[in-house]
């Protein structure tokens, strides 16, 4: 059946697990994230579609079943799944991905390698992921693609499909023109991206720099800015942008740039962290501390968090500040999310040297400074250590947005404890009243922590309560809902047709 919409993201929208023999396709457990938002989607449309990819051993196995049907809380919808080797996988999402766009995309000029890129292999995935929308696509539908690993997707769908409309959304940051531009395919990136009608991004910085990109590129016209609204600047900090471009003509089109932070569930955060488990669970990890304070590090083991840079600083910090030995604990979550790449196994274990020496150095039989937790903590969980915590110390030296810090706030339903958040996180210039810090400068480190370690209840709570303010204010409806109205406000595929001069 065909779709009014249909939704390309490179994962599968549900988990797959084998139960007596059969396999049966199961909600994701997590309902904080961005899919099930996107599953949403589907209770607008009569019927769904969304195109993912799947591991498959023979990709010309006439047995792999690429379309399935589900019929679940979110509406009726099929799921198709592109058959890629794991040679595909390997090329498509672990080189040319994370080795050369992901560096870009976070301004790591130095972490940047194209040579191993297999072009004409990414350019095979996307097309296939183009030829499945086309496939699933009602005439004048709306194609919604995800993310960077999909950048080829709008060019080659409009070739396909000029009928329908079509909108892109980046999670990441996106780069300026002299970082951007290193990527040697990037005319052919950015020509594809103005096949869309609508280009989103979480910030308004973001789409700025996509729009020098494609000026530095090609002849694009901006013939629309706006200022920014009030919620999304934060004079004087990193990322602040005070106006934003919202609309270009390019060979006969117009493509909309659209703004519209991604946020987490508040509703769902703050049930579980009133939940009487969950309480019980943050007292007993208050117990344990004694009168010791907590700070807690959440994210995944990649260069653009910062890990090593905020465990150095922790380090200082103990070293100018005696009196917090034996009174403080740094618990600092880094899950890897791409074993196997030998970036990431070198940062893992330069996070457990830094570790080890600041345990080495001020730890004691009884206390130990610094605990380095590299697996995965379900999120329940982590809802109590957040709940429990004096401090999330969040300092990535890029981020695209960051739900951590959101989510700290969301959990923080007693209205205390304080958030120390990189001026380099997206979310930065929502959440105005964070305690900032320059990951980039030592002292700026040094600063916020100690800062916000002493900071009076008055002011933390103070400071929270903004802090909860922004974080409703963009939670994850509003930025479904802002996406929805930017989709429709899209203009139309098709251009009218022009009067004969
Ligand atoms: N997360 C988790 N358990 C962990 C570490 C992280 O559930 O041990 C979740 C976290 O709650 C958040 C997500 O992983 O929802 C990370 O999202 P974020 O935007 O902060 O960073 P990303 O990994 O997308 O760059």
């Amino acid at each position: 059946m065909a779709s009014d919409l249909v939704i390309v993201y490179h994962r599968q929208p549900y988990e797959e697990v084998e139960e007596n023999g059969k396999i049966v396709f199961r909600e994701n457990k997590s309902p904080n994230g961005i899919v099930p938002t996107l599953k949403s989607f589907f209770g607008d449309v009569d019927h769904g579609a969304w195109i993912a990819w799947k591991l498959a051993e023979d990709t010309s196995n006439p047995d792999f079943e690429q379309v399935v049907e589900i019929n679940d809380a979110y509406g009726t919808y099929s799921v198709s799944r592109l058959p890629l080797s794991k040679e595909q996988v390997h090329e498509f999402y672990h080189v040319t991905s994370k080795e050369a766009f992901w560096p870009i995309l976070h301004s790591f000029r130095e972490r940047y390698n194209y040579d191993p890129v297999d072009w004409p292999n990414f350019r095979e995935v996307n097309w296939r992921f183009a030829e499945a929308a086309a496939a699933e696509a009602a005439p004048g539908a709306l194609v919604w693609v995800h993310d960077y690993n999909l950048w080829l997707v709008p060019g080659y769908l409009r070739q396909m499909r000029p009928d329908v409309r079509i909108a892109f959304f980046h999670h990441t940051p996106f780069p300026s023109a002299d970082v951007f531009n290193m990527l040697p395919w990037r005319r052919e990136i950015v020509e594809s991206l103005l096949k869309c009608d609508d280009v989103g991004f979480h910030i308004p910085r973001y789409a700025a720099n996509f729009v020098s990109v494609a000026q530095s590129l090609l002849d694009v016209d901006v013939t629309e800015r706006v200022s920014v609204r009030d919620h999304l600047t934060f004079e004087g900090t990193a990322l602040n942008e005070r106006v934003v471009p919202t609309k270009l003509r390019h060979a006969g089109r117009d493509v909309a740039v659209s703004v519209s932070p991604v946020g987490v569930n508040v509703e769902f955060i703050e049930a579980r962290a009133h939940a009487a488990e969950t309480v019980a669970r943050a007292q007993k990890i208050r117990e344990d501390l004694g009168d010791a304070q907590l700070i807690v590090s959440v994210g995944r083991t990649d260069y653009t968090k910062g890990g090593i840079t905020q465990l150095e600083s922790f380090e200082r910090l103990l070293e100018a500040n005696p009196q917090f030995i034996g009174k403080l604990r740094l618990m600092h979550v880094s899950v890897s999310a791409n074993r196997g790449m030998a970036a990431y196994g070198q940062i893992q274990s330069d996070l457990e040297q830094t570790a080890g020496r600041i345990n080495g150095r001020f730890g004691t039989l009884d206390w130990q400074p610094v605990a380095l937790i590299s697996q995965a903590i379900p999120f329940d969980d982590l809802i109590a250590y957040y709940r429990a915590a004096d401090v999330a110390w969040i300092t990535p030296l890029a981020d695209g947005m960051n739900l951590v810090a959101k989510e700290f706030v969301a959990s923080r339903v007693d209205g205390d404890g304080v958030l120390v958040l990189s001026e380099f996180a997206g979310a930065a210039v929502e959440l105005s009243s964070a305690v900032i810090a320059n990951p980039h400068s030592n002292k700026s480190m040094d600063n916020a922590i100690h800062d916000a370690l002493v900071m009076a209840r008055e002011e933390r709570q103070g400071r929270m309560t903004n802090l909860r303010d922004a974080v409703r204010r963009y939670d994850v409806k509003s930025w479904g809902n802002a996406v929805r109205d930017a989709l429709h406000a899209a203009p139309a595929a098709i251009e009218p047709e022009r009067p004969a001069a």
